[in-house]
């Protein structure tokens, strides 16, 4: 115990607080939120519901439906679609097309248009390709108009837009064993072919309702983050929102979207009120603008430089410089290896592996005792204030960077309703009942996330048939099948981008940037081989699912101990669709060496070229 002792102090001084007492009180947090129904307590977007899918922002331009062929179709047009997009003309691919949902290119920035909206990781490492476009962000942490205009650059430099159908949802894609061709069906009435199909649908691209009894009585306006209604409330992403001067608006939702747009609300609706079910823990942001001194001092190759240095470091990884330097790094630098690999070396000797879980923890607690001290600093009135306070470890949730959320509730017009873990009880046709009391508003925005967990083909929005006619959500009915997360057998010359079965990064576009490459290399394989089709073979895949289930086991009782959220499958930890259950547990920086490895390798173990 004194050595256990003897390794907090040498990183972390000496400790205020009693561990034991935070958690217990963490266990009890949690005990007040775990409910039966987990991720079927949320209501999908479909039936009387699928208006809040609607597209706010784009008319649908009229075309003829389309019966063509080509080379490889590309479904969604956010940065996975776009990195997909590049990589392949870079290999020397031209006939390409992006089917998009949305208006234009931009996937999540395409959608997510709330006030305050913008990248929370660093943008000269999150905008993906700066160097390929020779473009250097104006802020440290970007705003989402100037993000969505660099995914329509990327769009331009690399001549995605000629081919491409936006407004288009694809309805049905079936693989034609005759002619070894993909049929893509689409709510256009297109029955076009592709030889090989890309799908970067994203990881949480389908808005979801909090099931809410009375939701359909409401009788003022209502729209969800992901689709906002600038006609009703005015302004745009810098806020001004005059459309709510004379409007009581409800939020439902504090999770890392309504942190960013509850101060624009807060400061222009007559009266604001935040309903609260679990507080986001809120860590400093620092935003700042480019410094063009330093912006003209980088060399080339600097922004992969960064982002392997950010993503190590985010990793748990070492590094002997900090480039990023922000919170997320500071997080990690403090709450991962690197801590026990400093108390090594102040120490002299090696940490245990017990000691470095102990030491993790404390400073876990330390991390978050600093988090709930500044709440205090900030917010005025001490029941609000406390009301506030994250009590979960660092990672239960999403942390969330803001200088101006915890200020709001200083505003005399802004109330935050905390509803002690319960969520809203009831909508009214006036307003929305917590803790017994009815609240009358005019408006109610929707800020409950996304779609994370449930079946893969039921957030694509389209069931996929592959060889035999068996379905993949047939397929993957008991969890997902693949060989690193891209291919899965009988569904030959499909591949996927996103977090199932691949690893999880911090930084989602450098993650999708690698899977790119890689799909790029298969796909260039078949060509380079004269072949028709790539698939994985049966044993590839089981290879890959044993793996991944090896290794999801890996943080699962960290898990158990959270606060429910989409990280742990809304307190269901184990979910065979789940967001960390499904994702490789080992981490990015194992997991991007495996594809290199494999690349480098030239083998295609586990995959067959016909
Ligand atoms: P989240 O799923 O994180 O948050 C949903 C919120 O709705 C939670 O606060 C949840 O409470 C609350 N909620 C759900 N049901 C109820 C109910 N019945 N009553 C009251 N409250 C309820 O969604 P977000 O859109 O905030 O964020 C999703 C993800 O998008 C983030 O985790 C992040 O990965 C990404 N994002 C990234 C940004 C960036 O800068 N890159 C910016 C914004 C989002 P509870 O916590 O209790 O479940």
């Amino acid at each position: 115990m004194d050595e256990m002792r003897e390794a907090v102090t040498a990183v972390l001084g000496d400790i205020d607080f009693d561990p034991e007492e935070l958690h217990a009180k963490y266990l009890s947090e949690r005990d007040k939120r775990v409910r039966g129904d987990h991720n079927e307590q949320y209501v999908e977007a479909t039936g009387e519901f699928a208006k809040y899918l609607d597209d706010p922002y784009e008319k649908t331009v009229e075309r003829e439906p389309l019966f063509d062929e080509v080379e490889i179709a590309i479904i969604g047009g956010g940065f996975g679609g776009l990195l997909m997009g590049g990589r392949l003309r870079e290999a020397g691919f031209t006939d390409i097309r992006v089917i998009e949902r949305g208006g234009d290119f931009g996937g999540t920035w395409y959608w997510n248009r709330y006030p305050g909206a913008m990248c929370d990781v660093e943008s000269y490492c999150y905008l993906p390709m700066l160097e390929e476009l020779d473009y250097m962000p104006k802020h440290k942490y970007s705003f989402a108009p100037e993000i969505m205009e660099h995914t329509q650059n990327i769009g331009h430099h690399y001549g995605l837009y000629e081919n491409a159908c936006f407004s288009t949802s694809v309805t049905k894609l079936s693989w034609d064993e005759d002619t070894s061709r993909w049929i893509i069906e689409t709510d256009r009435g297109d029955k076009m072919r592709a030889q090989f199909v890309a799908m970067a649908n994203g990881p949480l691209n389908r808005p979801k309702l909090p099931g809410i009894s009375g939701i359909s009585s409401f009788e003022g306006h209502t729209f969800h983050t992901s689709r906002w209604d600038y006609e009703y409330t005015g302004g745009d992403n810098g806020g001004n929102l005059h459309g709510l001067n004379e409007k009581k608006v409800a939020i439902i939702g504090t999770g890392a979207t309504a942190i960013q747009c509850i101060p624009h609300l807060g400061e222009s609706s007559e009266h604001l009120y935040v309903f609260q079910r679990t507080p986001s823990s809120i860590d400093y942001r620092n935003n700042r603008e480019t410094d063009p001194e330093w912006a003209a001092s980088l060399e080339s190759g600097w922004q992969y430089r960064r982002m392997d240095n950010f993503n190590t470091l985010v990793a748990g990884g070492d590094q002997d410089e900090d480039l990023v330097s922000d919170g997320w790094t500071d997080i990690f630098r403090n709450l991962t290896g690197t801590a026990a690999k400093l108390a090594g070396r102040k120490l002299g000797r090696r940490i245990t592996g017990r000691e470095k879980g102990h030491l993790m923890q404390m400073a876990d607690y330390q991390k978050m005792n600093s988090i709930r001290n500044r709440v205090d600093d900030v917010v005025e009135d001490p029941a609000t204030a406390e009301a506030l306070k994250p009590w979960y470890r660092q990672f239960c949730k999403r942390p969330c960077f803001h200088d101006e959320y915890l200020p709001t509730f200083n505003l005399p017009n802004v109330t935050l309703v905390d509803t002690q873990g319960k969520g809203v009880e009831r909508i009214t046709a006036k307003g929305v009942v917590a803790n017994g009391v009815e609240h009358e508003v005019d408006c109610i925005v929707f800020a409950t996330g996304f779609e994370v967990g449930t079946g893969y083909t039921r957030r694509a929005g389209y069931d996929i048939i592959g060889r035999n006619g068996q379905t993949l959500s047939e397929k993957w009915e008991n969890g997902p099948r693949t060989l690193h997360g891209m291919q899965t057998t009988d569904f030959p010359n499909c591949f996927f981008l996103g977090f199932t079965h691949t690893a999880v990064t911090v930084n989602v576009p450098q993650a999708l940037n690698e899977q790119a490459m890689h799909i790029s290399y298969m796909i260039s394989q078949v060509r380079d081989q004269d072949g028709t089709t790539i698939e994985a073979t049966a044993e590839g895949e089981q290879m890959w699912v044993d793996e991944i289930q090896d290794k999801s086991k890996l943080g699962e009782r960290f898990r158990a101990e959270c606060t429910p959220g989409y990280y742990n499958n809304e307190g269901k930890v184990g979910n065979p669709d789940g967001f960390f259950t499904t994702s490789y547990g080992a981490g990015p920086i194992r997991f991007h060496r495996i594809l290199s490895e494999w690349r480098e390798d030239g083998q295609m173990q586990g995959a067959d070229i016909s």
